[in-house]
């Protein structure tokens, strides 16, 4: 689904991926860990277009999303994102977190095809074989019912539907990642990428985000996530990948990687961390 091709990003004189080769079979649960600082966001920041890397290739199915010139929305649209300190919009109600980006795109998808049908019917007014009209059978009403219902059931799903109109701020940080989570969902990615989701939260929401992640692992979809939960990567994990200073030092299956590592610098990092 992914395949990350000797991926390089600087800041300024500063390499921080030095290098990143890795493939991403759809249904795979990728866990990254490393010390801070050794890139592991800004991996996923590539991954998801939010960083333009300084060279190598990032092939999603089948398209270099690091060539500048194709139209990373298309394919940002197709990766959830979920960071570490919610990024939910504050000044939106919960429902309007979650209905904001499917509503947008909806409605943007439906201008294009008028404007399209538009110059196609200028085109046939002249034209011998007329040129078929794109089917509209939506309206932005409907595109914004459709998203409503949707959001709805995502949060009846993680039972917070009495939360719909309510602002973030009222929220435990529990209850603002699981709406973070849903709220990436909406979009039917293919791919979920998480940065550390439960690093900011108090101990006892930890377990909550996490089962929720469990469950959308379960589901089948494709993850990379960055996390310092190693009890958690080690159970939901079907690879890990060890990163340090810009690098993949060492990956392998959980059990691999946990058990029997065998970079020196992975050991010295689990032997800090487990
Ligand atoms: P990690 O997520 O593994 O802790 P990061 O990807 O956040 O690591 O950062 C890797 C390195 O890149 C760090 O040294 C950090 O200071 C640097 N860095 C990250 N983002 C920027 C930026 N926007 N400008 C300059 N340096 C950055
Ligand atoms: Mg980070």
């Amino acid at each position: 689904m992914i395949d990350v091709i000797d991926l390089h990003k600087s800041y300024g004189k500063v390499e921080v991926l030095k290098g990143i080769t890795v493939s991403i079979k759809k249904g795979e649960k990728i866990a990254i860990i490393g010390p801070s600082g050794s890139g592991k966001s800004t991996f996923l920041r590539c991954l998801n277009c939010l960083e333009d890397p300084t060279s190598g290739s990032i092939i999603f199915e089948g398209v270099d999303i690091a060539d500048m010139r194709v139209d990373i929305n298309i394919h940002r649209r197709h990766m959830g994102m979920v960071f570490q300190q919610f990024n939910l919009f504050n000044n939106k109600t919960v429902l309007e977190n979650i209905m904001l980006a499917p509503v947008h795109i909806g409605i943007s998808e439906l201008r294009k095809k008028k404007v399209r049908n538009f110059f196609i019917k200028i085109g046939n007014l002249f034209a011998k074989n007329k040129k078929p009209l794109y089917e509209i059978n939506t309206t932005p009403a409907k595109i914004k019912a459709e998203a409503r219902d949707n959001a709805m059931r995502l949060l009846k799903r993680i039972g917070l539907e009495d939360k719909a109109n309510v602002y973030p701020s009222t929220l435990s940080g529990g209850q603002k990642q699981r709406i973070a989570i849903i709220r990436a969902l909406a979009m039917n990615p293919k791919v979920m990428l998480f940065d550390e989701p439960t690093s900011a939260l108090d101990p006892e929401m930890v377990k909550e985000v996490l089962e929720l992640i469990r469950q959308v692992a379960e589901e089948g979809m494709t993850m990379v996530i960055v996390t310092h939960e190693m009890g958690f990567a080690r159970e939901v994990a079907t690879r890990v990948l060890f990163m340090d200073e810009g690098k993949i030092l060492e990956e392998g299956t959980p059990e691999e990687i946990f058990t029997n590592p065998k970079h020196p610098r992975t050991r010295e990092f689990l032997s800090k961390v487990l």
